[in-house]
């Protein structure tokens, strides 16, 4: 067996613990002699799954008890729709507009309601967090929207917007886990799994109880209802069992790793080494503002399309795999989720350097 240093965005790198364990489970779980893929969602056995999942998930997050926890199919982009839908009762929402993932999601809000750019770092490609203090809330916003972590510039909110009393909505797809939130502040965070936490093709969207009701817009399919979902323990159809089976192996093994204060500590640890190479480094250069710098995704260039290139395709041969940069900014990106050993980064900053020395 080989395996690589993973720096995808997503899908991306898993704690390689938890695919030893699923692996060994694959043909026999637990001795019911059938994989989890293979077993009813309504039987005993995966009761117990995805019940200790949402506990540990719990324990980690600290998530308090008026908090529905709820296991949803359809990815991050499902929740841009699902969340007008739900919430937008006067049919206003105002979007804090820091990348493609958050734009996304306000030109979704379009179609249900009145959803305003209330800010935008785009006039400096999303390179940089935008002043939040004092925004122009709108008096009958029915909530303020932000992507927390940029996956595709790499930056992130170190201080959460001031909503002025209104219900702020958060993905955090990319930031997942990455260190301890409060999660009373928010009255959705939500984040697809397949950055920070497990495989693709699920959603985790905890969500405050009082936004759990029947009244939403009209329209809104079973499916996309909060309250189906809610109702029904995340249960009312068949969930993506498989998903839910190894997030559950990795809210177990972040558990065992001493939950999400030692994940923060090892993931400044591990991007500390890879800026601060990008800040001395006569070659490679960040691409975004240092304060707003992102934990988990982190974008470099050289300023030359070709040696960006040349970087690229040496780095893949010397098993650095999915380094080139978003389709949209160009240049690298290196994401280091909580699955990526410290050691992966340390020996990327190695491979730059010799990079570097090789092409000055
Ligand atoms: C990847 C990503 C999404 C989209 O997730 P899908 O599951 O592919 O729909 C949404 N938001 C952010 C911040 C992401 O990084």
């Amino acid at each position: 067996m080989s395996r690589v240093y993973n720096f995808s965005a997503g899908p991306a790198v898993l704690p390689e613990e938890v695919l030893q364990e699923v692996a060994a489970e694959m043909m026999d779980y637990q001795g019911c002699g059938m994989s989890v893929m293979e077993i009813s969602h309504r039987s005993k056995i995966f009761d117990k799954i995805i019940e200790e999942a949402e506990q540990d998930l719990r324990d980690l997050m600290e998530i308090p008890d008026n908090y529905k926890v709820l296991f949803l199919q359809g990815g991050g982009s499902q929740q841009f729709a699902m969340i007008p839908m739900n919430l937008m009762k006067n049919k206003v929402a105002d979007y804090i507009v820091t990348g493609q993932w958050a734009k996304k999601a306000y030109q979704e809000a379009q179609k249900y309601g009145k959803a305003n750019k209330i800010a935008s770092s785009e006039d400096k490609t999303f390179s940089y967090i935008p002043d939040c203090s004092d925004l122009p809330i709108s008096e009958d916003a029915d909530y303020v929207y932000i992507c927390e972590n940029n996956t595709i510039y790499g930056t992130k909110f170190k201080e959460l917007p001031n909503t002025k009393g209104k219900t702020l909505v958060s993905d955090v797809s990319s930031c997942f886990l990455s260190e301890p939130v409060d999660v009373s502040k928010y009255g959705i965070i939500y984040g697809g799994v397949q950055k920070n936490i497990g495989p693709a093709g699920m959603v985790i969207a905890i969500v405050r109880e009082d936004l759990i009701t029947e009244d939403v817009l009209e329209g809104t399919p079973t499916m996309l209802t909060y309250k189906t979902h809610a109702d029904a323990g995340s249960l009312y159809n068949t969930p993506n069992v498989f998903c839910i089976y190894v997030c559950g192996k990795v809210f177990k093994w972040l558990k065992k790793n001493g939950g999400l204060s030692a994940m923060k500590e090892r993931n400044e640890a591990k991007a500390k080494i890879l800026y601060d190479y990008l800040d001395q480094s006569r070659l490679f250069h960040g691409t975004v503002e240092k304060k707003d710098r992102s934990l988990m995704n982190v974008p470099f260039v050289t300023g030359d399309k070709e040696m960006d290139a040349k970087f690229v395709a040496e780095a893949t041969a010397a098993g650095f795999m999915n380094l080139k940069g978003h389709r949209s900014v160009g240049g690298m990106r290196a994401s280091i989720y909580n699955a990526m050993p410290i050691e992966g980064v340390k020996a990327l900053v190695e491979f730059m350097k010799k990079f570097e020395e090789e092409n000055l």
